[in-house]
């Protein structure tokens, strides 16, 4: 089947390898391939820009190690301001696929040849990403009061909390003195 763009980004089954012929070689035989990537559909809750890097795969007498480095983009939402924004993130990747396939483990390499990278790929961006992503580092959030952006602007909220603040403390003074 050819990997038809649907929507601008390949399907997942572009992260399938076939690794047969490492199979038939012998212990210590590795292959390279190449992953680039404008956008990737890993899984139905995730899909990623820009996926590049490079992963071996080498024969091992229990499957089929898979080794990479990867760099990758995700559109998220700022966890302060919801702005969505791309994080970049670089990572490794090594992980042994077990061949024969044996129902308890978590990756195996297909009986017929194939190694599907998604769900590793899945997991190991999951783990990256951080349990909170800020568009930048001093994000200024949203007004509870109204939701203005504060990174765009300023919000009247603030000055008029000011404006009570200012007038409680004047009464306050004001009552003192009497
Ligand atoms: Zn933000
Ligand atoms: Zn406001």
């Amino acid at each position: 089947m050819k990997d038809m763009p649907t929507n601008g980004y390949v399907a997942s089954r572009a992260l399938k390898f076939q690794v047969g012929f490492l199979l038939a070689e012998g212990k210590g035989h590795a292959s390279d391939s190449e992953l680039d990537f404008p956008r990737v559909q890993v899984a139905d809750d995730l899909i990623l820009e820009h996926l590049r890097g490079t992963l071996r795969f080498s024969r091992t007498s229990e499957g089929i190690l898979v080794q990479g480095q990867l760099e990758t983009v995700l559109p998220v939402a700022c966890d302060r301001c919801l702005q969505e924004f791309s994080l970049t993130l670089r990572f490794e990747v090594e992980e042994l696929y077990i061949y024969p396939p044996r129902p308890e483990a978590e990756f195996v390499v297909h009986e017929t040849g194939i190694l599907d990278f998604a769900p590793l790929l899945r997991e190991e961006i999951f783990t990256e990403t951080p349990m909170m992503v800020l568009c930048r580092p001093d994000c200024a959030g949203l007004c509870p009061e109204c939701g203005q952006n504060l990174n765009e602007a300023q919000c009247e909220c603030s000055k008029q909390q000011t404006d009570v603040r200012l007038q409680a403390l004047q009464q306050l003074k004001e009552r003192l003195e009497d």
